[in-house]
């Protein structure tokens, strides 16, 4: 299996809730490292332009308008497997669907509130690193 670099966002629900620690935590337990971090507040823009894919959803505006409310931890996470490993780790999207023991399970609040992103698949991390850390190495 390769070694892969993924990017993960704290969200602004546990940033708010002083939850950065705890994840980190979970990210550290399953042998993540973080090769970059970034504490953001994104502006409405930003968020739209991260989140273009969901453009068509109905959700877009409230997932936009959420993102952008407060401060966000971005970081880039590199492990074996790394991309399937933290979607595991962060669990279903909607809270009330995690997995017992998942970041979601533990910290989120509800299908937005949802505490962390995670890249689904190897060309959305290349496009998201690059998003935040331009020119940053993807491996
Ligand atoms: P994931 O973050 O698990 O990859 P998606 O890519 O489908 O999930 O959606 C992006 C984000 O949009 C979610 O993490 C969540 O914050 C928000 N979201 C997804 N579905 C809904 C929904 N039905 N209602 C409100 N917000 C949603
Ligand atoms: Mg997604």
């Amino acid at each position: 299996m390769a070694i892969e670099r993924t990017l993960t966002i704290i969200k602004p629900d546990a940033v708010a809730a002083g939850h950065i620690g705890d994840i980190i935590k979970l990210f550290e337990a399953q042998k993540f490292r973080i090769v970059a971090a970034r504490l953001v507040n994104l502006s409405k823009k930003e968020a739209e332009g991260f989140y273009a894919v969901h453009r068509s959803k109905g959700f877009f505006e409230s997932l936009t308008n959420f993102m952008s409310s407060g401060s966000a931890l971005v970081m880039v996470l590199e492990a074996e497997n790394a991309i399937k490993r933290l979607r595991e780790v962060m669990g279903a999207t909607n809270p009330a669907n995690a997995a017992p023991g998942t970041i979601r399970k533990l910290y989120a609040a509800s299908i937005e509130s949802n505490a962390v992103h995670g890249s689904d698949a190897p060309e959305t991390a290349a496009y998201e690193i690059s998003y935040f850390f331009p020119g940053m190495n993807l491996i």
